[in-house]
């Protein structure tokens, strides 16, 4: 594996289960069990209902894209062969909305609505990213 440069996510207590769903290659949400909101991100009391009883379900890892940016100055030395690239706001088919990246095609063929799906980057031994492609 190729030494990663980059930040890496650094996961609470609640966003832990995330991360490790994200390592077995699937994407996964805390969902209420008493009212049916997926939280996102995760938390111990359900901002819809104040319950404390949640399970992480399995999501189809499919959506549009919401918005998204496409980024081309470099912030970070560390993203510098990166640019240009996209930040997208993920409107994933159960409503919830997630902040990932595009990738897999070209910049300028991004756009609103476009369906994607989520592919997954093993970047440490220990994480993994849920970018997402477009769907095909
Ligand atoms: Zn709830």
């Amino acid at each position: 594996m190729i030494k990663y440069n980059k930040p890496l996510p650094n996961p609470s207590l609640e966003s832990k289960p995330f991360w490790q769903y994200c390592k077995q290659h699937e994407l996964r949400m805390q969902k209420c069990t008493q009212c049916g909101h997926i939280r996102s991100p995760g938390s111990g009391i359900c901002p819809q209902c104040s319950s404390t009883d949640s399970e992480w379900v399995k999501l189809t890892g499919k959506g549009k894209v919401y918005t998204f940016s496409i980024v081309h100055y470099v912030y970070n030395k560390a993203f510098a062969d990166d640019v240009p690239y996209a930040v997208a706001s993920i409107e994933l088919d159960h409503g919830v909305r997630m902040l990932s990246n595009i990738i897999g095609c070209k910049m300028e063929d991004i756009t609103v609505d476009m369906p994607v799906e989520v592919v997954f980057e093993d970047i440490t031994e220990e994480y993994t990213l849920p970018k997402f492609r477009p769907i095909t």
